[in-house]
């Protein structure tokens, strides 16, 4: 068990498989991004190691992230080998849906269990405009295909960014009438890259909240008022799915954060608002044994700042988000 100084259980490892995307969110990166080269990146080998050494000390939980995870090359083969490795016990993915309509099955019968996707609009006009590059048709293909390959049940991830999509978290709210899907909204953080905006254009939960009802009528608390992860959930009179809001700005969850990330130059973060990393593949490239890989793990785990600092000022400037694995 991987204990941090506070007594969390620390057991949940969200895990970039790569900084590189096929879409640029202006929320996420700037549009003349450059990535690391791929050298500089966990090679297949490195990720599963890691992934033992996790499991090994108690973490049973695993999400695949990026950037974006199903641009990584051999990523069916990768997903089938973490699957088989004792003592993962959840294995999922968060993506851009954009490849999921020939990757859903491949990934489904390789193991992954469910996927996170992110839609932030049904418009395709607004959709071009928040992911720069993207065509909203290409992700609705991608949420029916997770569908019909079981990879369920599907949470859709919307960030919410004022000047861009406030008006349509209602339209995003409703198709939970009519899907058995979990619909999130989630505060914008600021990171590098897009500071700016970031900071600027936030709509808060409290908010998007406000819309949704005064459109759609009261969302009703579910769970038993329960976090389901990071998210506290509603759901509409007579609804199929749930309205989740991700407040990481304007109401925490850091006293149950039992998260770690793996950045995807292979180091350890153990908040995703905090700069602090411990770099595990140096070590491993150099030729650490297991055991004092372990050790460095169990460290860094112990010291996992107890929460982020946005309130006081704090602003993590030392990656984007892509690199980081949000
Ligand atoms: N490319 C995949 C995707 O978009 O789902 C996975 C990586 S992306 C960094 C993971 C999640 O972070 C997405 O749901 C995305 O919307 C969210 N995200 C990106 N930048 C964010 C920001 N500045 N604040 C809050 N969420 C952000
Ligand atoms: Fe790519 Fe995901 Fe970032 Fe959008 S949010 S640019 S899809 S990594």
């Amino acid at each position: 068990m991987a204990l941090d100084r506070f007594g969390r259980d620390i057991h949940y490892l969200r895990i970039s498989l790569t900084d590189h995307c096929n879409l640029r969110c202006v929320y996420c990166m700037p549009e003349d991004m450059t990535f690391r080269p791929n050298a500089e990146l966990m090679q297949d080998d490195e990720v599963l190691l890691l992934v033992r050494l996790f499991a090994n000390l108690g973490f049973d939980k695993f999400r695949l992230t990026g950037g974006e995870p199903t641009v990584r090359l051999h990523i069916v083969d990768l997903v089938r080998q973490m699957a088989q490795v004792p003592g993962v016990r959840s294995l999922s993915m968060t993506t851009n849906g954009v490849l999921l309509s020939r990757l859903a099955h491949p990934l489904a019968q390789a193991g992954l269990q469910r996927v996170n996707i992110s839609l932030d609009t049904l418009d395709p006009e607004k959709f071009r405009r928040l992911t720069r590059w993207g065509a909203l048709g290409d992700v609705w293909q991608g949420v029916q295909a997770a569908q019909e390959a079981g990879l369920t049940p599907i949470k859709i991830n919307a960030v919410v960014v004022r000047g861009y999509n406030e008006s349509d978290v209602v339209d995003l709210a409703r198709l939970t009438l009519e899907y058995n899907w979990q619909v999130r909204f989630i505060e914008m953080m600021p990171f590098a890259g897009a500071t700016e905006l970031q900071l600027r254009q936030v709509v808060t939960a409290e908010e998007i909240q406000t819309r949704i009802e005064t459109e759609l009528g009261p969302l009703q608390q579910a769970n038993n008022g329960e976090l389901d992860g990071e998210a506290r959930v509603f759901h509409l009179e007579g609804a199929q799915g749930e309205v989740g809001f991700i407040s990481s700005v304007t109401v925490p969850f850091c006293a149950a954060c039992t998260r770690a990330r793996l950045t995807a130059d292979g180091r350890l973060r153990l908040c995703l608002l905090r700069e602090g990393e411990v770099d595990l593949l140096t070590p491993l490239r150099q030729g650490a044994s297991l055991e004092e890989l372990r050790q460095t793990i169990l460290d860094g785990v112990w010291y996992k700042p107890w929460g982020h600092g946005l309130a006081e000022g704090v602003i993590p400037l030392n990656r984007v988000m892509s690199e980081i694995g949000g």
